[in-house]
């Protein structure tokens, strides 16, 4: 039986439901799995997330929808540009809603199943959102998010398709986690903020348990880091693999942050942190403060490994370098861990002769940056016209409601009537509007969906 122990003090707690600090010393608390009698256990099952079951907490439900088990590619034409020997990148943006984060999701989900709740909330700036969304979706749970004001576009979207329950809050994630946990107290709401469940991390183990099958164990493994929980749970999941004797090796560890917002590389290094305001357009990793900052700077010092900023430009240049060499567009936080390989290359400190591992934790079609400067040159007028219209339309009746022909007038008449027809029937089968007959016309009023779509729109402008 697996049990939750403060990372601090070693006071131990019943496993569930997963709880993340110590009442005792306000330590984190973690997941200890029991490992004695998983020395001789071969994995077994398809290759996926769940083949690494005996190492995991206990669940009884499997909540899944095929996460893990995500490719290993050798990165050839990459790794000559480098003049390295051995590249690989693993490629998370495989998983259902093409993020690492789906393994936590399948996780915690399942522990939900178990202990039967019927809510969850989450401050999510992205990935785990989109994630918990889709599996709650699937499983008929409520989900709650919390997300901040800087978000993706690509991952506000999945949120909204998987039409979980939105509530903004805070300028980055870190206002929105403080948010979640409030809320999660005060409701009774199941928790699965992944800075605020240790499941997660356990859940995020399984990327190393992969990486050795699939190659064994590399010289190195760059992680970008955020919250710094995604590079500890690999590192805890190689650490796991050789005291059951799988492996006799281990990686060492590189974490990456963006020069923009870099408190765990500061922190590493011993820099003083400075009083600037947090920013980078990898929003995947703008965490101000780092809940898991101290395990991450654990584990990146007992794997003799490197901490590294580098700047939003080095992630650009290395987000398309990645897609025009290898053909895998990957998220600008993941784009971050390749600079710091050419960085790190340059100056020697990783070698020619050695393996390397990069993370790929999402994919780019859920950032912003790249999609805004591509698609810049290929914006066509009606793509902008059609969107501008139907918001002019939403923005409308989110007033008043209206029939077609004020719509229209109300527009300046600057399209046919039957056009504006076409964008009102068109969001009724979206379930943004909604209508009904007064007088012998036909009436549109703004749905809650639709005041969402409105609210996002306003969310991508921020950052337009
Ligand atoms: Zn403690």
């Amino acid at each position: 039986m697996s049990a939750l122990r403060c990372v601090n003090c070693g006071n131990t707690a019943e496993p569930y439901p997963p709880k993340s600090r110590c009442p005792k010393c306000g330590g984190l608390y973690e997941y200890k799995v029991n490992l004695d009698n998983l020395k001789s256990t071969e994995f077994s099952g398809n290759f996926t997330f769940w083949r690494y079951r005996n190492l995991l907490p206990e669940t009884k439900n499997v909540a899944t929808m095929h996460e893990g088990g995500t490719p290993l590619y050798k990165a050839k034409r990459l790794a000559n540009q480098m003049n390295l020997a051995e590249l690989y990148l693993k490629d998370e943006t495989r998983n259902p809603t093409n993020s690492f984060r789906d393994r936590g999701a399948a996780l915690v989900v399942s522990n939900v199943l178990d202990l039967g709740y019927a809510t969850v909330t989450c401050g999510s700036n992205g990935n785990m959102g989109a994630s918990l969304a889709a599996y709650c979706a699937k499983y008929g749970i409520s989900c709650h998010l919390i997300i901040p004001r800087i978000v993706d576009m690509g991952k506000l979207a999945q949120i909204l398709v998987y039409d979980a329950a939105i509530e903004e809050h805070g300028e980055t994630v870190d206002e929105s986690i403080t948010r979640a946990e409030k809320l999660a107290q005060e409701t009774g709401w199941y928790q699965a903020t992944p800075e605020l469940n240790p499941l997660v991390i356990e859940a995020q183990k399984t990327i190393a348990f992969e990486i050795a099958e699939q190659y064994g164990v590399p010289n190195w493994l760059i992680v970008s880091m955020g919250s710094g929980g995604t590079l500890y749970s690999v590192w805890k999941g190689f650490v796991e693999l050789e005291k059951i004797g799988k492996i006799n090796s281990l990686p060492r560890i590189v974490g990456v942050q963006a020069e923009g917002c870099s408190p765990i590389v500061n922190e590493f290094h011993g820099v003083k942190k400075e009083n600037i305001k947090p920013m980078t357009h990898a929003i995947g990793i703008l965490f101000a403060e780092p809940v898991h900052k101290n395990l991450a700077i654990r584990a990146l010092k007992e794997s003799r490994g490197l901490a590294v900023s580098i700047s939003d430009q080095e992630i650009f240049i290395a987000e398309q370098q990645v897609a025009k060499l290898e053909g895998l567009f990957a998220e600008p936080a993941s784009s971050g861990a390749i600079a710091a390989l050419k960085r790190l290359r340059a100056k020697g400190d990783i070698g020619k002769d050695e393996s390397v591992v990069c993370l790929i934790t999402g994919s780019g079609l859920k950032a912003t940056d790249v999609l805004q400067a591509l698609s810049k040159k290929r914006k066509s007028a009606i793509v902008g016209a059609e969107f501008s219209t139907k918001e002019k339309l939403l923005r409308g009746l989110e007033a008043r409601e209206g029939y077609g022909y004020e719509l229209w007038k109300a527009l300046g008449k600057t399209m046919t009537r039957p056009a504006v027809y076409q964008h009102l029937n068109e969001m009724c089968s979206k379930g943004l509007l909604s209508s009904h007959m007064k007088k012998g016309k036909k009436y549109f009023t703004i749905t809650e969906r639709g005041k969402r779509i409105l609210k996002a729109i306003d969310e991508v402008k921020i950052l337009l």
